[in-house]
Parts: C-alpha cells; sequence; structure tokens
C-alpha cells in the first residue's frame, strides 16, 4: 500500500478500506509514515468527513495500536465513563466508589489535567499518600478485592491516539467530529471496558459549545460502539457554569466526601445519579434508569459509598482518615474572598474563565508536565440565576502563591456577571443519545 493513494482517495471524497485504515495508523505508530503525510491525511479527513465504517476502523486501529488491556479475570460487566471535560467536573471521584458499592467493578485509567480542565489523577494525589500509578498485575488485584482500581493511563494505551493527537494540535485539525470520537473511543476500548457511559459537556466552558454538535460527537461514539460491540450511552449535560461548586484538587476531593456523605451541590449530584444510573443499567445491577438511581441514592444515604471511598483510598495507600476529617487534605496559606461588586442576579458564571483563573492559581497545567499546587484553586459560592447583594462573596481563592491573587480577582470578576434582571437557566441534563438515537429530556 502507499501512502499517497490513501491521502488521494480521502481527498477525493471516497470510503476508505478497514485494512487501510489499520496500514495507516500502523505505519505512522511505527514511525513509518512521515508527519507531512499523516498530516496531509488528517486535513483530508477534516474537510471529507468519514463514515461510521471508517470512524469505527479508525478506532480499533488506534486501540490495537498498543497494550490492549485484558480484565477478563476480574468478574462481572466493567463499565467505564468518560466525560468530555469540564470545570468542577468532581464525577468521577463521586461516580467510581458511588457504582462499585453497587456491585459493578469500576476499573478506571484516568488522565492528568491540561489546560482549564482537571485530571482525576491530579485530584486523587492530592489525598495523603495515594499512589496513583498501579502496576498492571496490583490493577488488577485491587479490581477483584474492592471492585475498584484507579490508576494513571499509562503511555502503552493507544499510542496513536497521543501521536496523532500532537499533531493535530499544530495542524488545526483537532475540531473534527470523527477523530474527536475516535480518540476518545480509542482508548476507553484499550483499557478494557466492556460497555461505556459518556458525558458530553455542552456550554462555554466545554469543548462543545451547542447542542447540535453535541448530539452529533455523542452519536458518532454511541455508533462507534455498536459497530465494534462496546455497548455505549451518551449523557448530554450542561456546562454554562462550573458542575460543581470546588475547582482544584484538594478542593475537589472535599466535595466528593461531601456528596458522599449526604451533602454537596445538587448539580453534581444530579450528574452523577443520571451517569452512575445509566452505569449500573448497562453493568446489570438495574433494570431501569429510575431503579439504578434510587440504589445509588440509597448507597449515599447509608454511607456505603463513602465506606467503599474510604476502602479504595486505604487499598492505594491513602490516608482515608481525610474522610472524617477534610482538614488533612493540603490547605492553601492564602485564601481570598471575591465579592459582589454590586447587587443583581447572577446572569452568567464563565466556567472556561473560572477553570483558567483556577490554572493560574496552580491547580492546573498550563503545559505538560507542569509541578501543580493541590491545594489551589476557586471555591464558587454563588448560581446562576441566584440574587446576591452588594459585598456577598461569590467566590473564594486559595493559592500558595500570593502574587496570583489579585489576577485570579480581575478573572473572576468578569467571569461572573450580575444584572438587574434574571436570565433564563439552562436545563443540567440536555438529553441522553443511545442504540436508538437522541431523546431529548426536554419533550
Ligand atoms: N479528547 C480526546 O481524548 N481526544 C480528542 O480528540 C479530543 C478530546
Ligand atoms: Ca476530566
Amino acid at each position: 500500500m502507499h501512502a499517497a493513494d490513501i491521502i488521494t482517495k480521502k481527498r477525493n471524497g471516497e470510503e476508505l478500506s478497514e485494512n487501510e485504515i489499520a496500514w495507516l495508523i500502523q505505519a505512522y505508530t511505527d514511525d513509518k509514515l512521515p508527519d507531512y503525510q499523516m498530516a496531509a491525511w488528517l486535513m483530508a479527513v477534516f474537510f471529507r468527513g468519514m463514515t461510521d465504517r471508517e470512524t469505527a476502523a479508525l478506532t480499533m486501529a488506534m486501540a490495537n495500536s498498543g497494550e490492549q488491556v485484558d480484565l477478563s479475570q476480574v468478574p462481572g460487566i466493567k463499565v467505564d465513563k468518560h466525560s468530555t471535560g469540564g470545570v468542577a467536573d468532581t464525577t468521577t471521584l463521586v461516580l467510581a466508589p458511588l457504582v462499585a458499592a453497587a456491585g459493578v467493578p469500576v476499573a478506571k485509567m484516568s488522565g492528568r489535567g491540561l489546560g482549564f480542565t482537571g485530571g482525576t489523577i491530579d485530584k486523587l494525589e492530592a489525598i495523603p499518600g495515594f499512589k496513583a500509578t498501579l502496576e498492571r498485575q496490583e490493577f488488577i488485584a485491587n479490581l477483584q478485592q474492592y471492585g475498584i482500581a484507579v490508576t494513571g493511563q499509562s503511555a502503552a494505551i493507544a499510542p496513536a491516539d497521543g501521536k496523532l493527537y500532537s499533531l493535530r494540535d499544530v495542524t488545526a485539525t483537532v475540531e473534527s467530529i470523527p477523530l474527536i470520537a475516535s480518540s476518545i473511543m480509542s482508548k476507553k476500548i484499550a483499557s478494557g471496558a466492556d460497555k461505556i457511559v459518556l458525558d458530553v459537556k455542552v456550554g462555554n466552558g466545554a469543548f462543545m459549545k451547542t447542542k447540535a454538535d453535541a448530539v452529533t460527537l455523542a452519536e458518532a461514539m454511541v455508533t462507534i460502539g455498536r459497530l465494534v460491540g462496546r455497548e455505549t450511552v451518551a449523557i448530554l449535560t450542561n456546562m454554562d457554569q462550573p458542575l460543581g461548586m470546588a475547582i482544584g484538587n484538594s478542593l475537589e476531593v472535599k466535595e466528593a466526601i461531601e456528596l458522599l456523605s449526604g451533602r454537596g451541590t445538587a448539580a453534581l449530584k444530579e450528574v452523577c445519579l443520571e451517569l452512575g444510573s445509566q452505569m449500573l443499567v448497562l453493568g446489570g445491577q438495574a433494570k431501569t434508569p429510575a431503579d439504578g438511581r434510587r440504589f445509588l441514592k440509597n448507597l449515599i444515604d447509608n454511607r456505603q459509598a463513602l465506606a467503599k471511598f474510604g476502602e479504595f483510598i486505604t487499598a492505594q495507600q491513602g490516608d482515608a482518615a481525610i474522610l472524617q476529617d477534610t482538614g488533612k487534605l493540603p490547605q492553601a496559606g492564602f485564601v481570598q474572598k471575591v465579592t459582589a461588586p454590586c447587587q443583581g442576579y447572577i446572569t452568567a458564571v464563565n466556567a472556561a474563565q473560572i477553570g483558567y483563573a483556577a490554572m493560574r492559581l496552580g491547580a492546573g497545567r498550563e503545559y505538560k508536565g507542569q509541578t501543580i499546587d493541590v491545594a489551589a484553586g476557586i471555591q464558587m459560592q454563588c448560581r446562576l440565576g441566584q440574587y446576591v447583594s452588594c459585598g456577598q462573596p461569590l467566590a473564594i481563592i486559595y493559592t500558595n502563591d500570593k502574587s496570583k491573587l489579585e489576577q485570579a480577582d480581575e478573572i473572576l470578576q468578569q467571569a461572573i456577571e450580575i444584572k438587574e434582571q434574571p436570565a433564563v437557566i439552562p436545563p443540567l441534563i440536555i438529553g441522553l443519545v443511545d442504540k436508538n438515537g437522541f431523546h431529548n429530556r426536554l419533550e
């Protein structure tokens, strides 16, 4: 086969065969194909798109490019969850112990944060002593014993995706639905998921800014799942404001503990119950999402999910005493309130800007490999639609670098809009995509 022929075919809008796609991806992974040819092919895909069959073939080619995690020794249906990235999205920290407590094994390989979205591994590393990198045998042993294990995603998982993503990043080919969908799905499949629940975020703090784009991406991923035999369900959720109230690693661990203790932010809890109930249905532990939701609520109320969180933390050498005393989590040296300059209704809370402010405070990374400050971040004190009086706290800033306080305060003042008249608040759960297509929750 010749790369130039495959590029020509795609450029002309013809459908590539599974073999052609597999050959191209293998050659690129093996450094036998130069970046300029791959870049030309990516741009052809960007403009011509891909059929469902091509997208599924690309997904499997990337999943097959490295290690395939075999979880067959672990009994039960392994259901993985993936979020397309948001701000104050603490769902994984809550869902992992919650769903494991319900009897669905949770085998998660998570990433570190980059840009304004956080990564689960960084959050877990805020827990004193927590070991976030497990050898494969240890990962499987913990899964068998506790029904839950979380580890950093190794470079051996879908290496083709990592290489392609770096190239897409510098060739203006990131924003392509088949490329995004196959990238996400390849990593889940290589990580050993039998079934997949996706949280596709829509709004100013999300990758997908409109509902139409989010539905298209969700449908692309659900279709891949169907074609490759890994049933997938996608929930569409709003990201026009931070989901929870905490942004930053230590703060988000605290928020997860609060939620599992029966307190915590209503919106975060709602998204967790929605995703969790779908995971229970796919994992065979609930007949309907409504049954799943009741089951999960009960596991929060009777503190079994909190106990599972403790068991998980101890199993990975973390200090589970944080569950009783969150003061044992790393604390920031400098704390400052951001207050309302006037009275009125909160009409906008720009999640992307707030995520950016948290990153600048030290909670996240501007470039790969940057050291973060797990104690840094922002605790929101207001939500969309709320009425605030002049001088009322809108957010609390945490950092260990005093010089960062002023800029964060400025960004937050700009990100939170206050007006005399209330604005319409977007619904939190927008809809669901399953094998039967899109279901609008508003209809
Ligand atoms: N997230 C991914 O994992 N891949 C993409 O292409 C975009 C977002
Ligand atoms: Ca994430």
